[in-house]
């Protein structure tokens, strides 16, 4: 019962519509005091090198952990910290403790290990471009720059402005790296790849989901791994869950992935214990 039109054509709230409207109102309430209350937390997901089966990479994923409801997901807040102008400070929050592990993880490690960031669109905006420093921010902080990779997705290059361009090339001059997030979802126009300087592409998880039993998964996922090597891009293929999708992904010559079949999410410290038991 989503969009019920009254006799009028007037638009009214269902109770279920209600109830949601609700939640979002009171998640945006607790969202303002979410960051100074420390209840924002960066979990980690491992991402393994298929061809040698390091793991030198990892995707940083927020977590909220709310004091009453607990822990919520990003596809429960993230949307309403966008909707109502909270994003930008919380992905500058991200960002910072994303730097601060990757410079635990290099004085552990002597080997370089990078953490890819999602950057939402909209940070990408405002008068003050709040991602101009993070180059300069890494360097002061002693962090190697190509430690960084920044996952974008499609939309952005889509509707790309002299400002995106911009900041894009900005970070690729100093060394962070790009990934195109979810890739093959979107209002795909291929010639973005060839306009900026990306990295890697990381396929969307609804063609790993069903890549052992679906022929056309398959085809697509094999077509996205030739066109991204032919380009010189790095393929992650990302909710790997079983080992038939691993081996199916190493057969066609997918260089990375990530997913539970690995491991999931996990707090930074657990991450570090994962590191340490996988070497
Ligand atoms: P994403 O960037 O595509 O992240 C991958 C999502 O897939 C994560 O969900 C991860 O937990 C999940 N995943 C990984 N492996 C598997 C698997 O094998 N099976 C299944 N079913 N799922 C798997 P998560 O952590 O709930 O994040 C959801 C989305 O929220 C992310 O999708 C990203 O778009 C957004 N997000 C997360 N953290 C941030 C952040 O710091 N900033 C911004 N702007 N967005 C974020
Ligand atoms: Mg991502
Ligand atoms: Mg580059
Ligand atoms: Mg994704």
């Amino acid at each position: 019962a989503a969009k019920n039109k009254g006799r009028n054509g007037f638009c009214y709230f269902t109770p279920s519509m209600q109830e949601a409207s609700q939640k979002r109102m009171l998640i945006l309430t607790d969202l303002h005091s979410a960051i100074p209350r420390g209840e924002l937390e960066v979990y980690y997901q491992p991402i393994l090198n298929l061809q040698t089966g390091a793991i030198y990479k990892a995707e940083a994923l927020i977590r909220w952990r709310h004091p009453q409801r607990g822990l919520i997901n990003p596809a429960e807040f993230i949307p309403i910290a966008e909707e109502h102008g909270l994003i930008r400070d919380i992905g500058e929050w991200v960002f910072c403790q994303v730097a601060s592990q990757l410079k635990t993880l290099q004085a552990e490690q002597q080997t370089r290990f990078q953490i890819s960031v999602n950057v939402s669109p909209l940070q990408f905006q405002g008068l003050d471009n709040c991602l101009a420093h993070w180059p300069v921010y890494l360097e002061k902080h002693g962090v190697s720059q190509d430690n960084v990779i920044i996952e974008i997705t499609e939309g952005l290059l889509l509707e790309a402005n002299d400002k995106v361009a911009e900041q894009l090339l900005h970070f690729a001059r100093n060394n962070m790296q790009i990934a195109i997030d979810d890739f093959g979802t979107g209002y795909s126009s291929l010639s973005y790849l060839k306009k900026f300087d990306i990295d890697y592409l990381k396929v969307d998880k609804s063609f790993i989901f069903h890549l052992a039993a679906d022929s056309d998964d398959l085809a697509l996922t094999k077509a996205i791994v030739i066109m991204a090597h032919q380009l010189g891009l790095k393929v992650i293929a990302e909710g790997v869950e079983t080992e038939l999708q691993r081996q199916l992904l190493l057969e066609m010559g997918c260089d990375y992935v990530q997913g539970y079949l690995i491991a999931k999410p996990m707090p930074a410290d657990q991450f570090a214990a994962f590191l340490q038991a996988a070497r």
